[in-house]
């Protein structure tokens, strides 16, 4: 059933992807209600109302129930159990959040609806991991599974020597250990589907890394991806169809010579799309709201020849007046406050 304008969204995380989603919602006539355990999270200064308090409070989760229409999430380390008394008003569903929050069963999950992975284990000791690289060979990444995001809870082996460091540096805590991919390039698709069932992507767009955090992000995404194009969305709308998602879905690849890899999939708004704002005819954001709202989604292409986001990460925020003062730059600064190494606090999005 359509959401009419004035309805209230609630927001689960109250992060950047939280704020741009509150702004969007915004301007098209909509009132936000972010819920997260901090104090004063930057989606919140932007949103009309705000719940503190922490993610496995059912009691705060039902009273925040009641006062939203729908509720959405903008990451995906949430308790799943909890999130049980917010009902069918949760969109995306607790299907994508459970299989997003676990490395292991997301692969498993990946391999089952047909996608592609890099050779993979689960490891839960150190002869696992021994076994591993016995197995899948050199070089391999451990990568806890759970509550790791932007290359935190990684570490590479890439001789049998690192092995004990490598375990030692992710804690010893369950983990997935994935064959190094040799790619030509990382890219995402970022893709949005109704409740009836429609998907509608966003170009593909070329990512590069740095430290295991997203640097920079261009549209076109180049050859050695666009050829690699029909097969990453198929499979992207397959992943999106098997979870019955509703709203936006991003799935990262890796470029191969044999063919596109899926990474990682996340189910929401991602830092790979934030290009979109000036850059699509309709931004994630919006598309995101248009699916969990009911509204037909939007015309997801590029408005000029290309586009290229770069984020700005710890101090790199610091250069803001020069972003600010230079033609044509899209700059977006998220308000979060210290600028710690490794954290985002802003991007700047520049059409070509
Ligand atoms: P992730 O948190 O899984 O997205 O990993 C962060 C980044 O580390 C990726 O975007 C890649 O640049 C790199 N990376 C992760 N896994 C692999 C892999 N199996 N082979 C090569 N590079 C990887």
């Amino acid at each position: 059933m359509t959401l009419p304008p004035g309805s209230t969204i609630g927001i689960l995380g109250g992060g950047q992807l939280g704020r741009m989603m509150a702004l969007a919602a915004a301007r098209l006539g909509y009132q936000c209600h972010i819920f997260d355990p901090h104090e004063a999270p930057c989606a919140a200064e932007v949103s009309g109302h705000f719940t503190q308090a922490e993610f496995d409070d059912e009691q705060a989760l039902l009273r925040f129930g009641a006062e939203c229409d729908v509720v959405t999430y903008e990451f995906e380390n949430l308790p799943v159990e909890p999130l049980r008394v917010l009902g069918g008003k949760l969109r995306p569903g607790l299907k994508s959040l459970a299989i997003a929050q676990d490395r292991g069963d997301e692969k498993a999950f990946l391999e089952r609806a047909g996608a592609r992975v890099t050779p993979w284990r689960c490891v839960g000791s150190i002869e696992d991991v021994h076994a591993a690289v016995t197995e899948l060979g050199l070089p391999i990444v451990l990568k806890t599974r759970r509550y790791g995001y932007d290359g935190k809870g990684q570490a590479w082996i890439r001789t049998a020597k690192d092995v004990e460091a490598a375990w030692n540096a992710i804690g010893h805590e369950p983990a997935v250990a994935e064959a190094g991919v040799d790619f030509e390039a990382e890219f995402s698709v970022v893709i949005a589907r109704s409740a009836g069932g429609k998907t509608r992507a966003f170009p593909l767009t070329r990512n590069e890394h740095g430290e295991g955090i997203l640097r920079h992000s261009a549209v076109p995404a180049g050859s050695a991806v666009e050829k690699l194009g029909a097969l990453a969305e198929r499979s992207a709308s397959a992943i999106a169809d098997v979870l019955d998602h509703v709203g936006v879905l991003t799935v990262e690849f890796f470029a191969t010579p044999d063919g596109p890899l899926v990474n990682e999939i996340a189910p929401r708004v991602h830092n790979s799309g934030h290009w979109t704002i000036e850059g699509a005819r309709t931004s994630q954001f919006e598309q995101h709201l248009r699916a969990i709202l009911d509204l037909p989604l939007g015309d997801p292409s590029l408005v000029t020849n290309g586009a290229t986001m770069k984020n700005l990460i710890g101090s790199d925020v610091e250069r803001w007046a020069d972003y600010v003062a230079e033609p044509g730059a899209h700059v977006h600064l998220y308000n979060k406050g210290e600028a710690r190494a490794g954290r985002k606090m802003g991007h700047v999005t520049r059409l070509t």
